[in-house]
């Protein structure tokens, strides 16, 4: 069975820290708002949540991808890129 992992493609990320505010269990901010990945993998409990921090990163930096293969991202629903922007 697969496990979530939580991945930030850092040529992508603004560091404004959206992810870490929905997502505190599993991600921390460095010392310039960056997400730090606190541990990849994403427990049963936290899926739905880590889905819902992935659909809201307004640039797509943040993603889950299953252990049995790295390389390929989850596919969650695309999110709204104005309504995101807006909220981060
Ligand atoms: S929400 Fe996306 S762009 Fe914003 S800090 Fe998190 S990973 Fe980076």
């Amino acid at each position: 069975m697969s496990t979530d992992r939580l991945h930030v493609d850092w040529t992508r990320c603004d560091g404004r820290g959206l992810c870490t505010e929905l997502l505190p269990e599993l991600l921390d901010r460095d010392e310039w708002g960056y997400p730090v990945v606190r541990d990849p993998h994403v427990p049963r409990a936290l899926r739905r949540d880590a889905r819902d921090a992935v659909r809201a990163c307004p640039l797509r930096a943040l993603r889950l991808v299953t252990a049995s293969d790295p390389s390929q991202p989850v596919r969650v629903a695309p999110h709204s890129p104005a309504g995101s922007r807006a909220a981060h």
